[in-house]
């Protein structure tokens, strides 16, 4: 979907001097598609606006119309399990980091698409790049800006020989991974990190959910790196990679899986 058309990915034509792609100045969604069904549609679409808004991009379409075109997508695609990928960005009408007078499009595009990791257990190493802080950048929105860091740290990883990374935040407090969030387990009581410095998630918010429900002891908080490694038990959340255990942080292994083998059985339940 570009400019009120749905066409083939290869026909959608934008101009080269999209002020999105020299300036970063993009917001986007992942959303899984489960048995026909966009997952959690509405809480993506929700953060989509959300994010728009602190970026300052006035789409000229409202959210109802934003979820009709992402449920149209999936029909036309004739997809059963799958991802939509919206984006909203602005046009070719400024040279310079300022607006005025650029247009807002939104893309909708869709994909089948199986698993994000090929590995079932991720080997993470310590990212080099820092996660900012919120005075430092708008880091509440699902922006393309974020993303440049998680680029550069996960292709680092991925040339040193792991899955992905963990990232700190600028006071070394542990964020979250390049495009994950993260938990880990300590004598039975689940951890994660706040999300002043990473992304609020949605499957995080539903893992949440579950820990609450099943009254599991949780702390959210401020940790450093040596209480995730200290710990029994690591997995990551994300729409693409769903819940997700990871078997090793640099030269710490991690054997347990009991938790993330219940969240998973649990996430199952909710997706069917
Ligand atoms: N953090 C980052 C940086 C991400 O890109 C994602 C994926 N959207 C997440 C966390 C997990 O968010 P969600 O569960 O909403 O996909």
């Amino acid at each position: 979907f570009l400019k009120n058309k749905y066409l083939k990915s290869k026909d959608s034509k934008i101009h080269i001097l999209c002020h999105s792609l020299h300036f970063s100045s993009s917001v986007f969604e992942g959303i899984r598609v489960y048995n026909r069904k966009p997952f959690f549609l509405e809480d993506h679409i929700e953060r989509l606006f959300r994010s728009c808004k602190i970026m300052g991009l006035k789409l000229d379409l409202k959210k109802n119309q934003v979820t009709d075109i992402c449920n149209e997508i999936v029909k036309k695609n004739k997809l059963t399990n799958g991802y939509i990928r919206p984006i909203v960005f602005r046009g070719a009408q400024s040279m310079g980091p300022d607006t005025k007078d650029c247009e807002i499009l939104l893309s909708v595009a869709a994909w089948k698409w199986d698993v994000f990791y090929k590995n079932s257990s991720l080997k993470l190493t310590l990212a080099k790049w820092k996660k900012p802080g919120p005075d430092v950048s708008p880091v509440a929105a699902k922006s393309s800006g974020s993303y440049q860091i998680s680029t550069l740290a996960k292709n680092d990883a991925i040339k040193n020989g792991f899955d992905d990374v963990v990232m700190l935040d600028h006071k070394d407090y542990v964020a979250e991974s390049s495009s994950c969030n993260i938990f880990w387990i300590k004598d039975n009581k689940v951890y994660t990190p706040t999300t002043r410095c990473s992304l609020a998630g949605i499957t995080r918010e539903i893992v949440l959910n579950i820990l609450k429900n099943e009254k599991i002891k949780l702390k959210v908080g401020n940790f450093r790196i040596n209480e995730l490694t200290d710990s029994d038990e690591v997995f990551l959340t994300g729409t693409a990679s769903e819940i997700i255990n990871v078997c090793q942080i640099d030269k710490k292994k991690f054997k347990e899986k009991k938790m993330t083998n219940f969240l998973k059985k649990k996430f199952y339940l909710i997706k069917k």
